[in-house]
């Protein structure tokens, strides 16, 4: 999501006249895009400011600036703790960029700073496709927000309630960029499942009108959440497999019932299991992935040793597993039982150790298979890299024309998150 608004910024400043440098001691604008999802991220702010101090010395003429969630999440007080900064803006007044810019090099002293605009949300967004590049492989948001307020999340607060696009301008910047040559498209939202456009289609109706109505070659989407995820979804990733890529990330957060009731997740072990089961057999080729957190307030040695089970009953190709750690605004913070570091780091190990014998196991199965990679990248002389519809990175040869191209690889060694295979003709 960040990766994807930086994007829109460089895109609305490059329309602005400003042009991109190569170092920061070149630049007269610098913008820190931040994230708040994990640790730290105010301290990460401060100490990434403070890295341009001297050329802030040099350069009194030097605009900072911070957006992103910790914009949005701590506005004037940063600018009251790190005087280095000049304008801080919200997620929702990327569009704002230009007015505020202005607004700073019309401004008498350097005193003047700009708390940006926009820190209410705004309307659902028409156009979204301020991509300057957007190459073989792109996002889309089609949700932004989320109504859910899990109990250790941020997001509601930072993005603020979901709002989803219409359909129709979904499908018109799919349209501008296939145009534009892109091949495959990932749509994006914190939670995908409940989409829902004005005219009334829900996610599973974006995704076959995606893969019948748009010229898009390969579509993947994050993030899904397990109580939405149903079996619509399911059968229409099923009927339309030529594109719709047979990768799931189902987050679960915690492998026990209990800590999901607290972590306000709206599901239990045994249902998120069942959906588990009825996507195995609707997409028999399905690939998943997902998200954990270990250490959440209260978990007991059991609950956790509940995760490890889920893990290794589920066959998760890729985890994306963290050390819960309490962020502002949300309940979970308040909570009382808060797990020590040390431990939550020990059972974050070994959850990685676990999983990390298994999916070397897990991925041989690539091994002599012939899969379709979308190539992305030129690695070097005559070495290429893209993906494969099971979302593996796959190195391989090949001339560099290929690229944009899904071709046949045939996979000679697979590490859990890299394969290497051999062009088929
Ligand atoms: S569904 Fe995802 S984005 Fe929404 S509150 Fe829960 S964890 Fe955060």
């Amino acid at each position: 999501m960040n990766v994807n608004d930086s994007e829109r910024m460089y895109s609305i400043l490059e329309m602005s006249n400003f042009t991109p440098v190569e170092k920061p001691d070149q630049a007269s604008l610098i913008i820190i895009n931040s994230c708040s999802v994990r640790e730290k991220p105010v301290h990460k702010v401060y100490s990434e400011v403070g890295t341009y101090r001297d050329l802030k010395k040099q350069n009194p003429d030097l605009l900072i600036g911070v957006g992103g969630c910790v914009g949005q999440q701590e506005k004037e007080k940063l600018i009251k703790n790190q005087p280095l900064i000049d304008f801080v803006f919200g997620t929702d007044a990327i569009d704002e960029l230009p007015q505020t810019l202005q607004t700073l090099l019309g401004r008498s002293s350097s005193k003047d700073k700009v708390i940006s605009a926009q820190f209410h949300h705004r309307e659902p967004y028409h156009v979204d496709t301020l991509v300057r590049n957007p190459g073989v492989s792109t996002f889309v948001n089609i949700t932004k927000g989320c109504d859910n307020f899990c109990t250790f999340c941020v997001v509601p607060f930072t993005r603020g309630r979901e709002k989803s696009r219409p359909m129709k301008h979904v499908l018109m910047d799919l349209n501008g960029l296939v145009k534009r040559g892109v091949k495959e498209v990932t749509l994006l939202g914190q939670n995908v499942n409940s989409y829902t456009s004005d005219c009334g289609a829900d996610f599973a109706d974006l995704l076959k009108t995606v893969a019948m109505e748009t010229g898009i070659e390969r579509i993947r989407y994050t993030t899904s959440h397990p109580k939405d995820f149903n079996q619509k979804l399911m059968d229409v990733m099923a009927e339309h497999q030529n594109k719709i890529c047979e990768y799931i990330h189902l987050p679960f957060q915690s492998g026990n019932s209990r800590i999901l009731e607290k972590m306000n997740r709206g599901y239990t072990r045994e249902e998120y299991l069942e959906k588990i089961k009825q996507i195995k057999a609707t997409i028999p080729n399905v690939v998943l992935s997902t998200d954990i957190i270990v250490g959440f307030p209260g978990e007991t040695e059991e609950e956790f040793q509940d995760t490890v089970r889920m893990v290794e009953e589920v066959g998760y190709e890729t985890i994306f597993a963290f050390k819960y750690s309490p962020r502002p605004f949300t309940k979970a913070a308040r909570f009382e039982e808060q797990i020590d570091e040390d431990i939550k780091s020990e059972r974050l190990n070994r959850l990685f150790d676990v999983h990390d014998k298994l999916s070397f196991e897990w991925v041989k199965k690539y091994e002599g298979q012939t899969l379709k990679v979308l190539v992305e990248k030129v690695e070097g002389e005559n070495k290429l890299s893209g993906r494969s519809t099971q979302n593996k990175v796959t190195f391989f040869e090949g001339p560099a024309d290929l690229v944009g191209q899904t071709v046949p690889v045939k996979i000679t060694r697979a590490l859990p998150n890299v394969l290497r295979g051999q062009l088929e003709s």
